[in-house]
């Protein structure tokens, strides 16, 4: 059963759906990412469920009451932004204490709540301290610090790692996983970064238009992503326009630029048919018997070699390979079929 259900979620700007019929059920202690390109509509669906934008359509529940007419404050959510949005003027310490003094708790109770917060997000020896005195991320965590320490039901962040640098955001993703995991935080989290969003979340919300695209976990969009925009954000690179020769069953046989490839179909096919062949570099390799291609980008990525071919028809493939091939080397790329994924046409 979900705890919280939302159902239909709509809003529109202007006669223009930002955010498309949402149906969604979230369980206790999930931990779900809304994932999608810039405008896709992530924001808005948060700010739809904090209560801070009314909804065109659709309502919210929450253990089977609507909460999508209560105000932001009667909600009980928490709320991370990619701005920090910290009093600049006030120390950690009171920055992360002023959601319970508003709450008029006994003095002591603030006291104890507030060290266990600063705690909880290691920042102990910055307590004294501003926010202009700390780095973007010590700043991230007393957002943290300032929305966990009101013991919300749900914590709503809103990329809450894009101002950061890269090596800092790896830290927070481990911190904030680590945050959600000890107290059992349920967590809606916005963020346009597929592999943040895939280390992180229980369950991926991929929004595109405003719509939903697909609703998974990591394995199952990494997978068995619904269609060709699915799969363009869970990585298949190679995304091959082709034409249906022959199915049979969920095997389909694909031609097209001098090419032909066998793979699984996703959703219903017909010989003649314009479909997206879809191919994670990892699943494309030099072999015998493959289709002819020259090598013309070589670069390390990993433990492994990220090459760039093209083919005689001038189609460019990514693909990987264990030993270092030189730009110019003519080779022969393979396809595992097992992994090889067709995608129709339609949205
Ligand atoms: P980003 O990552 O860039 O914030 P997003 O996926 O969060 O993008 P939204 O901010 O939810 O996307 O915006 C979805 C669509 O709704 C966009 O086309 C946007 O221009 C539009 N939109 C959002 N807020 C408003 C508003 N207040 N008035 C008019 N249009 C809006």
């Amino acid at each position: 059963m979900s705890w919280l259900r939302l159902d239909g979620v709509t809003r529109r700007f202007g006669g223009k759906d930002a955010l498309s019929d949402l149906s969604l059920g979230i369980g206790k202690g999930e931990f779900i990412a809304l994932l999608g390109p810039s405008g896709c509509g992530k924001s808005t669906a948060l700010n739809c469920l904090a209560g801070l934008l009314p909804l065109s359509g659709g309502s919210i529940w929450q253990d089977d009451k609507r909460i999508d007419t209560l105000p932001p404050e009667r909600r009980g959510f928490g709320m991370v932004f990619q701005s920090y949005a910290l009093f600049p003027h006030l120390s950690v310490r009171r920055n992360i204490a002023f959601g319970l003094q508003m709450r008029r708790l006994p003095r002591a109770e603030v006291r104890r709540r507030t060290d266990e917060a600063i705690r909880l997000v290691r920042l102990d020896e910055h307590a004294t301290k501003l926010p202009g005195q700390l780095s973007g991320g010590q700043q991230q965590r007393v957002a943290i610090a300032r929305a966990i320490v009101l013991e919300p039901s749900l914590v709503l962040m809103d990329e809450p790692l894009s101002n950061l640098d890269a090596k800092l955001r790896l830290e927070m993703r481990t911190e904030i996983r680590r945050l959600h995991q000890s107290l059992g935080l349920t967590t809606v989290y916005v963020t346009h970064d597929q592999e943040e969003a895939l280390s992180m979340a229980d369950r991926l919300v991929v929004l595109r238009d405003g719509r939903v695209q697909q609703i998974g976990t990591p394995e199952e969009l990494h997978t068995r992503p619904a269609n060709r925009h699915v799969a363009d954000f869970m990585g298949y690179r190679n995304l091959l326009p082709m034409r249906v020769a022959s199915v049979s069953r969920e095997v389909v046989t694909v031609e097209g630029a001098g090419m032909a490839l066998r793979g699984t179909a996703v959703g219903e096919m017909f010989p003649g048919d314009e479909v997206v062949a879809g191919i994670r570099p990892e699943d494309l390799r030099a072999g015998a018997d493959g289709i002819p291609a020259t090598v013309e980008v070589v670069e390390y990525q990993g433990r492994e070699l990220a090459v760039e071919a093209r083919t005689e028809q001038g189609v460019v493939l990514h693909l990987r390979a264990a030993e270092r091939p030189s730009p110019g080397d003519k080779i022969s790329v393979v396809a595992d079929p097992a992994r090889v994924l067709v995608f129709g046409g339609g949205k």
